[in-house]
């Protein structure tokens, strides 16, 4: 193996979401364990994006602006990562504030089931679990493993907060076509995240791939620590068939999926700092800045508006 070579990883989680670590702590993490490149994508925020900068910025850390939006499918839940997401990005924030006021609402239903079946958890007891902003059913299922109502977060689910769960309360959430759009035209990379992970009809994810490409899809994901040696081939191809470029990272959460390391997903996972480079020249090629934050204000109008219009060419 080259010595020199370099490694990145464009999906990880912090506090401000359902990981362990702060985003300072996540960036001086991805310092010591030596990566090029790091991406910050939250679930549904983007409220860790500046403090993970300043930290980049201190270290001298490249650190992308991104964040991961859940969207609902008949066939179950896809993710879409976008990736260089702007400074100034109202439309997104707006959109993910108001999901959180769903989730929020969502919280309380559930609090509410639980109470009926006996078990006891305040929103205060979760909002403690929680620290940052995104708060969720990993963090109700801390407080039932702390106050002794399951033995373990697996057992949380199973029982009572997933999908079959006595307690379970349905979310809302964006369709995929809405969320390629809105970062699309933000000038975001937008990635289909981890798109293996679930056992999706493969003609079915074919024809996703299709129609989010008309939408604004960038990339595939096709480096993920879920993805087997197999899986990863077959998202290579996928993303070949379509035109598509190709992302990777670890989806880490530090301590609430311990076995997970940022970088290194579960010991093999590598993403090269040339698929990287490969992503930025994209956005180069199209007018897109590569550095959050410095742009022109007319390079950035250019590249929006055929953004733009692709999108809204897709009804
Ligand atoms: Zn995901
Ligand atoms: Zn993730």
């Amino acid at each position: 193996m080259n010595l020199e070579q370099k490694f990145v990883d464009l999906h990880t989680h912090s506090t401000a979401s359902d990981g362990t670590d702060s985003p300072t702590t996540l960036v001086t993490a991805a310092k010591a364990a030596g990566l090029a490149a790091i991406a910050l994508t939250d679930h549904d925020t983007v409220a860790g994006l500046e403090e993970a900068q300043a930290a980049g910025r201190k270290l001298g850390m490249d650190v992308v602006r991104g964040c991961e939006i859940s969207c609902s499918t008949e066939h179950g839940h896809l993710h879409i990562l976008g990736l260089w997401l702007p400074v100034d990005a109202k439309p997104l924030e707006e959109r993910l504030s108001w999901l959180r006021q769903q989730r929020d609402a969502r919280n309380v239903n559930i609090l509410r089931k639980l109470q009926e079946l006996g078990l006891s958890v305040s929103m205060d007891e979760v909002l403690a679990e929680a620290k940052g902003e995104s708060v969720g059913r990993p963090h109700i299922a801390t407080v039932l493993l702390r106050k002794g109502y399951v033995g373990d977060k697996k057992e949380a689910f199973r029982k009572y907060l997933g999908n079959e769960g006595k307690a379970y309360v349905p979310r809302t959430v964006l369709t995929p076509e809405e969320s390629v759009r809105l970062l699309s035209s933000l000038g975001a990379t937008v990635s289909l995240a981890h798109p293996l992970l679930r056992k999706l009809p493969w003609d079915w994810l074919e024809a996703m791939v299709a129609h989010l490409k008309d939408c604004g899809l960038d990339a595939i994901e096709a480096y993920h620590s879920e993805h087997s040696e197999a899986q990863t081939r077959a998202c290579l191809e996928l993303a070949r068939r379509h035109g598509l470029a190709v992302s990777g990272g670890s989806d880490y959460h530090g301590a609430n999926k311990p076995s997970i390391a940022l970088g290194r997903g579960y010991g093999s996972l590598r993403v090269s700092v040339q698929l990287f480079e490969d992503l930025r020249r994209r956005r180069q090629a199209v007018g897109l800045p590569v550095r959050c934050g410095v742009q022109t204000k007319g390079q950035r109008c250019a590249a929006l508006a055929s953004r733009a219009s692709r999108a809204m060419f897709v009804l």
